[in-house]
């Protein structure tokens, strides 16, 4: 479905992180996982980009995707729009979906990868599934953590989810995980990691990374869902 979307609120996620919100349109479904594309005209010209859907479909009300903000003129624009402000929205599209057909699932993140797993956490929540979440998100430092809050809230909710933070610039008092996401880590913190079915997200060399720590650890590809951020 293709439409204008007038941004109803924006809402910052972590300090070069915000969401957009739009109302969302009668018949867009999608699910969770997916991503749009969205339309910017700047100066003159039309420019696309996509973006994973943050709300889950439980949320009715509203449509969200986030944009870690770059510096660059696309990610420029978004920054300075304010609400009332439309951009041209197209989807759903992509295959990385959930929709609780699992027992147990995996997801494994880095970064502004982040933005599918929210909507997948949110999802189970919502409809109180029984799929066994676990969830290993990995950032450079504590500030650079994204939807920290909603994550937190989301797992006193639903004590089927598990978030496992990590860190690969950590100060000294963090108590949490230290490191990039590699075999060692899956293997202590999701123990039962054999039995899930894997997600994974975050720019293209991340996720090429967490697939090779799944090779190691002898996971076989169609147990692996994953969807590549091009653009970073
Ligand atoms: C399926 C999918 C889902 C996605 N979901 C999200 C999401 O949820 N959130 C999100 O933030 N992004 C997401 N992305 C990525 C998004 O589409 C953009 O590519 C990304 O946000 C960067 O856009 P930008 O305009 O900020 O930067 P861009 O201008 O596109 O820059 C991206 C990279 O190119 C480099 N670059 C740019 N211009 C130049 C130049 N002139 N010379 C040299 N290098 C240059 C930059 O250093 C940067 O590393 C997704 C991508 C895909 C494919």
């Amino acid at each position: 479905m293709k439409f204008e979307g007038a941004i109803t609120q924006i809402i910052r996620r972590a300090h070069d992180v915000k969401s957009f919100r739009f109302k969302r349109p009668k018949g867009f479904d999608y699910k969770a996982g997916q991503f749009i594309s969205v339309g910017l005209n700047i100066d003159g010209q039309d420019v696309k980009k996509p973006f994973s859907i943050s709300s889950s479909s439980t949320e009715i009300g509203y449509l969200e995707f986030t944009k870690k903000l770059t510096g660059h003129v696309f990610s420029n624009m978004l920054d300075s729009m304010e609400v009332g402000d439309v951009m041209q929205i197209d989807g759903p599209y992509g295959n990385m979906t959930f929709e609780g057909e699992y027992e147990r699932i995996a997801m494994l993140c880095g970064g502004i990868g982040i933005t599918p797993m929210v909507s997948i956490c949110k999802y189970g929540m919502d409809l109180g599934l029984d799929t066994d979440m676990a969830l290993i998100y990995s950032n450079s430092t504590q500030e650079d953590i994204a939807f920290k809050d909603e994550l937190d809230e989301t797992q006193k909710h639903n004590p089927k989810l598990n978030v496992i933070y990590t860190l690969t610039k950590a100060c000294a008092t963090w108590s949490g995980c230290r490191g990039r996401i590699c075999a060692e880590m899956i293997e202590k913190e999701i123990p039962d990691y054999r039995d899930r079915i894997f997600y994974l997200c975050g720019p293209p060399a991340m996720v090429e990374s967490m697939e090779s720590a799944l090779g190691e650890l002898r996971i076989q590809p169609e147990r692996i869902k994953q969807e590549m951020l091009a653009g970073y």
